[in-house]
């Protein structure tokens, strides 16, 4: 397989809470449509909790913009035909992307429960509803990714077993991975070379966090239950004021962009909290190369 010219450039969204967030919403869909980006993916609730939020916003990305979006679905708390009714109704609206998640396990809960327990499943599920439709897809087939983990995920006992479970979902069906917030160059090397060495063979696509908030990137980390870096922490709580901080984050994302890239990252995926300036800001100062017209004609 010959590698592409450029890297992959995508952003992550999420979908409004309410009509002001969506009116602002759409002005950062069209600032970051200018940097013409291969895919720009628009999250989940857990158990579907803010389905039709996400429906509007993929829809919205395929009927007004330019954008090619990547649905995030997860199969935690929903049942097998549940899950079949919105991988088909994703479909039949003409989204070609998914990423198969599992979603957080609920508060107090240890293991999943359902008939569709973990993202190997529900990769499985996906590639079983696109093979009852190959006829329609003839243009086209589902690309579909799964979640990768440059730190530990809080459930596996190691990061061999994140890598086993990688290799699973591999296995099932995926075609890509966009990996967890991390914040060091030896965290997405560390998987890099454990995922090869195993076996796993798709790419890992870094998923980049501008580093500008401190509140942020503690709530995540809580979230994605991983120990935030206490070195960036304390430099980000003592800059003197919010450009300084600001400006201190954008730098240490890029440089840990850049340092992905150097390691043979395949792109870049820039989660934007829907605020388009520090996902913007990285990527002008890392100055990525795109193609000239990215999915147009014109290149043809
Ligand atoms: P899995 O791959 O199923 O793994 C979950 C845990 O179970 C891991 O610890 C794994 O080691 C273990 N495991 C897997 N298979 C087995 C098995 N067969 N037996 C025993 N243990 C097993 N969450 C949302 O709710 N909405 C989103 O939109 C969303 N987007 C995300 C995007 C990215 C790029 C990433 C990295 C995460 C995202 N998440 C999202 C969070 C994700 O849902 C959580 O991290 C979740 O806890 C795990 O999901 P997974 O798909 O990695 O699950």
């Amino acid at each position: 397989m010959s590698p592409s010219a450029y890297p992959a450039l995508s952003f992550e969204l999420y979908p409004p809470r309410n009509s002001e967030a969506q009116e602002s919403l759409w002005t950062t869909v069209q600032r970051l449509e200018e940097t013409r980006p291969d895919f720009v993916s628009v999250t989940y609730g857990a158990a579907g909790s803010n389905r039709e939020a996400a429906i509007g916003l993929l829809r919205h990305l395929l009927t007004d913009t330019t954008l090619k979006p990547l649905a995030h679905l997860t199969c935690v708390g929903s049942t097998r035909v549940e899950l079949v009714e919105i991988v088909e109704r994703l479909l039949d609206g003409g989204v070609r992307g998914l990423l198969a998640l599992r979603g957080d396990l609920p508060e107090g809960r240890t293991e999943p429960s359902g008939e569709i327990r973990y993202a190997d499943e529900f990769v499985r599920l996906i590639r079983e509803v696109e093979s009852g439709r190959t006829a329609q897809l003839a243009a086209g087939k589902v690309s579909v990714g799964v979640a990768a983990y440059a730190m530990r995920h809080p459930e596996s006992e190691s990061l061999e077993q994140d890598v086993a479970v990688l290799l699973a979902k591999e296995a099932a069906g995926a075609d890509f991975a966009i990996t967890q917030i991390f914040f060091r160059r030896s965290d997405y090397a560390g998987l890099l070379t454990r995922a090869r060495d195993a076996g796993v063979t798709i790419p890992i696509i870094p998923g980049l966090i501008p580093f500008t908030s401190p509140r942020r990137l503690t709530k995540l980390c809580d979230l994605a239950g991983i120990e935030p870096d206490r070195d960036l922490m304390a430099r980000l709580e003592e800059a003197e004021d919010d450009d300084a901080r600001r400006s201190l984050g954008v730098g240490a994302t890029v440089e840990l962009g850049r340092a992905v890239l150097d390691e043979g990252a395949p792109g870049i995926h820039l989660y934007t909290f829907n605020q388009p300036t520090a996902a913007l800001d990285v990527l002008e100062a890392l100055d990525l190369a795109r193609p000239p017209e990215a999915g147009s004609a014109v290149t043809l």
